[in-house]
């Protein structure tokens, strides 16, 4: 489907834009939205860009009840020349058809939302902000819409996109995280919905990031669900360690986000000729390694941070920190590259850019 098959009504009310050198996370949106419904029997429909507003729905909406909602998270960059860059947002379409197929949600054309998406940001360009280190953040996200009290999928959904201007992830520079090891509290399991972006996953990991910062930690070190022992995630990003001159990241096993950051993080690596493994390592395994001196270090990955140091790690009364609680040299390297690359700043060898026409 082309572009022309999306509907556009624009705003009579364009708001004031917030100063691009003063913006949070999350809390301002632009002038327009991007939606489309879907009704069984008939498919999506009334794909098109509206003005932002609230939207009205049953109080008997699925969404409400059972949780039947997903969604995905990607940066837009203005380059110094004024063009406008995604990082491989058709990644993120197949991972939200991917979440939606664990959820009993219908798959949308990936190709239909990419354009509804890049007309939106035509109409809202004015709003990526300039500034070093800021982006517009993009939110796309399916919920079920019809009104019914019994567990089903629901026969109808709304598939949105907004938008929101971020300021940098690092104001003061790239301070390494402390983080707590969750022996207790688990945020996926094998078989459950650990690899989709589905509400409820979050919804269930906040009880322990509230313990874990009343104690001083910034977020947790997720272990698997079933023994407590294997590495998965921290906070909400995909980890990596370097042990030893290589680089270990948990292989997805069913409960593991498969994060774009992640994915591209390994390409980086392997292109570099250095070596870098996917295979399941334990708490154990990381604590020898820590004691050998051979932890070199530890980083997060995920699109709002794009790497995350970790500066030290609470384990059973144990702590382990990491590089002198410095970001290590290779953590550095990488963020620079891949802030390079989304940005136009550096050469874009693996065509991960999708330069949006204007
Ligand atoms: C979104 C997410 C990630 C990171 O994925 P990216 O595509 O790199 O942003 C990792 N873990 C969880 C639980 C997530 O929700």
């Amino acid at each position: 489907m082309d572009q022309l098959s999306i509907h556009v009504q624009l705003t009579n009310h364009p708001k004031e834009k917030p100063a691009f050198d003063q913006l949070s996370f999350g809390t301002v949106f632009t002038d327009h939205m991007f939606t489309m419904d879907y009704t069984e029997g008939k498919g999506w429909h009334d794909a098109k860009v509206v003005p932002y507003k609230p939207i009205t729905l049953d109080p008997a909406a699925i969404v409400f009840h059972y949780g039947q909602t997903v969604f995905e998270g990607l940066k837009a960059y203005v380059t110094q020349e004024d063009e406008v860059l995604l990082f491989r947002p058709d990644e993120n379409m197949k991972r939200l058809n991917r979440s939606n197929e664990r959820l009993c949600m219908p798959a949308f054309d990936e190709e239909l939302a990419l354009a509804g998406l890049r007309k939106l940001i035509q109409i809202d360009k004015d709003w990526i902000p300039n500034v070093e280190g800021t982006s517009l953040y993009i939110r796309p996200f399916i919920f079920a819409t019809q009104p019914y009290l019994g567990v089903a999928p629901s026969k109808t959904y709304r598939f949105m996109i907004i938008l929101s201007p971020v300021g940098a992830y690092y104001k003061e520079g790239i301070n390494p995280v402390r983080i707590a090891v969750e022996s207790e509290f688990v945020r996926a399991v094998k078989g459950g919905t650990g690899s989709a972006k589905t509400a409820g996953n979050y919804a269930g990991a906040m009880k322990a990031q509230e313990v874990a910062e009343a104690k001083g930690y910034s977020q947790v070190l997720w272990l698997d669900g079933k023994e407590h022992k294997y590495i998965e995630e921290v906070g909400a990003m995909n980890v990596f360690f370097k042990i030893n001159g290589e680089v270990v990241t948990p292989s997805l096993n069913g409960s593991i986000l498969e994060g774009i950051t992640r994915k591209s993080v390994i390409e980086l690596l392997q292109h570099w000729d250095i070596p870098v493994t996917e295979r399941q390592i334990s708490m154990e395994e990381l604590f020898e390694a820590y004691e050998s001196g051979l932890l070199e270090e530890a980083f997060g990955t995920g699109t709002a941070a794009v790497i995350s140091p970790i500066g030290e790690l609470f384990w059973q009364d144990k702590k382990l920190v990491v590089n002198h609680g410095e970001i290590g040299e290779l953590s550095k390297k990488i963020y620079d590259t891949m802030t390079g690359i989304q940005t136009g700043k550096l050469p874009d060898p693996f065509e991960w850019r999708m330069k949006v026409e204007l």
